[in-house]
């Protein structure tokens, strides 16, 4: 469109111009009187000048090319005065000079529009670029920050100021750190402006961490500026020290495994070797005391083999409650039978609400609970001591307590002794032990859709509790 009109400018200009070269001749020929005039047979080296229009113009519109075509058809207009109708002294030499003058002032014309177009085209790409890159930024989950060389913030995004709010003008120290002047001895800043990628973590000290790669980034101006991107690694961090302690714990329980199935079995195959000595004459009280021994041995084994498989299984989600109405009495009454047998020096007892409601439970799996819990009560006292378990419905739950008159549980361990393989400082009694039973115990619990928690204090015993939903109303 631009280029037809500019062809038709260009047309009608140059149209123009070769007219009013000849237009003398034009006059002479038509006998136009009224219009003859000096002008047009004065010096027509400044008739020549006006030509100097259509070649400017097409050096604009066209650029060199357009500028060189226009020159020379000005060219072929001039040769007919210089040849034929008024040859003047050196008419070729003067008709040429201004053909080059003309043709260079259009090409230069043209140079100058291609350079300004290509300027404008840069700029809007920049433009463009850059507003695309700040786009990005805006949308980037990670916290930005443009700081330049004087620490002044020139740019956050909302990333940046979701964490750590606005601060667009103020200096980088002031705004993360809350400091007067810059942090000299971590500061990247001046190395990232010498052109380096620095990457480095921040701590907070509110518990955050934050990982940091700072980057050379030139503004619109010119100034290079640090871009630093913030990571939020605050749970990755937590998720890595977990891992660390949860290695640190499972070590300490391997050699805790390897000793307590190692111990037994020493016992077992000393008292066995003694058994069959042949040389030996051992009588029936000595042989009864032996046997009760490997008996004793063997519980601890299998009981040790129970918890790992059982941890394993409720880890693996394939050991499922097979859930069914029952009274927690029974259970109770189950698991105190067989713990009488075993602890038969400590005294057991029991305090439970009349007219329980029934639960709706696995029954095998609350009795794992009740052996964990009494298990641990006697391991953590003295022989001669109470161990006594309520039972109490609160609103839509029963609630069980096992409390013992034991060495008590420090409050820093009350928070992680349902964790796998936790074990508090207190000593066992006996031997044993795996820091798994209470985390099982938990793990059927909630499985349950009940809680557990235990109270203590050090020295004083402990009192561990657990609820259980109340069966649903039968339908008879
Ligand atoms: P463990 O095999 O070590 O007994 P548990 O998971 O059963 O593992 O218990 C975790 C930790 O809780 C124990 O190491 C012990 O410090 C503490 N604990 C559990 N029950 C009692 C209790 N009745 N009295 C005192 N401390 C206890």
């Amino acid at each position: 469109m631009f280029g037809t009109r500019s062809f038709y400018i260009l047309l009608a200009l140059f149209g123009l111009c070769s007219l009013l070269y000849y237009f003398g001749e034009l006059i002479d020929f038509a006998g136009w009187t009224a219009l003859r005039h000096d002008f047009f047979y004065g010096v027509h080296d400044v008739h020549r000048l006006f030509f100097l229009a259509p070649i400017i113009y097409a050096g604009h519109a066209y650029r060199v090319k357009g500028a060189v075509v226009v020159t020379l058809a000005a060219l072929i207009v001039f040769l007919p005065r210089a040849f034929v109708v008024s040859p003047f002294p050196d008419p070729m030499l003067r008709i040429v000079l201004f053909t080059v003058a003309a043709g260079l002032m259009g090409s230069f014309t043209g140079v100058i529009r291609n350079q300004s177009e290509l300027r404008s085209y840069l700029e809007a790409l920049l433009r463009s670029e850059r507003d695309r890159f700040l786009g990005m930024l805006d949308k980037m989950e990670d916290g930005v920050m443009i700081a330049g060389p004087d620490y002044r913030i020139h740019f956050l995004n909302p990333g940046m100021v979701r964490e750590f709010g606005e601060g667009v003008g103020s200096h980088c120290y002031e705004y993360l750190h809350n400091f007067d002047d810059p942090c000299n001895q971590i500061c990247k800043l001046p190395s990232v402006i010498s052109g380096a990628i620095e990457r480095w973590e921040y701590n907070f000290p509110d518990g955050r961490t934050y990982e940091v790669v700072g980057s050379p980034f030139v503004d619109s101006n010119g100034v290079v500026c640090q871009l630093a991107t913030f990571r939020n690694i605050t749970q990755r961090k937590q998720v890595e020290l977990e891992l660390i302690e949860l290695d640190k714990l499972k070590s300490e329980l391997l050699s805790n495994i390897s000793h307590e199935l190692r111990s037994p079995l020493t016992s077992i195959k000393g008292i066995t070797s003694s058994l069959l000595q042949k040389d030996i004459e051992l009588d029936d009280e000595t042989q009864e005391m032996l046997l009760s021994g490997v008996g004793e041995e063997t519980d601890r084994l299998a009981s040790l083999v129970t918890k790992l498989l059982d941890m394993s299984k409720l880890e693996a989600g394939v050991w499922k409650p097979e859930k069914e109405r029952c009274h927690i009495s029974d259970i109770i009454n189950e698991a105190l039978e067989h713990q009488k047998w075993i602890h038969k020096k400590h005294i057991f007892e029991t305090d439970m609400e009349t007219d329980l409601p029934e639960i709706y439970a696995d029954c095998s799996q609350i009795r794992q609970v009740l052996v964990n819990l009494l298990e641990n009560a006697t391991a953590y006292s003295e022989d001669g001591t109470r161990i006594t378990i309520r039972a109490t419905s609160v609103d839509s739950e029963v609630e069980v307590s096992v409390s013992d008159e034991g060495v008590g549980i420090p409050q820093e361990d009350l928070g992680k002794i349902f964790d796998k393989f936790y074990r508090g400082i207190q000593k066992r009694q006996k031997p044993g032990g795996t820091g798994l039973g209470l985390a099982i115990c938990r793990a059927i619990i909630l499985n349950h859709g009940g809680r557990i928690w235990a109270e203590s204090e050090n020295g004083h015993g402990s009192t561990f509790h657990f609820t259980l939903p109340v069966a649903p109303p039968s339908r008879k």
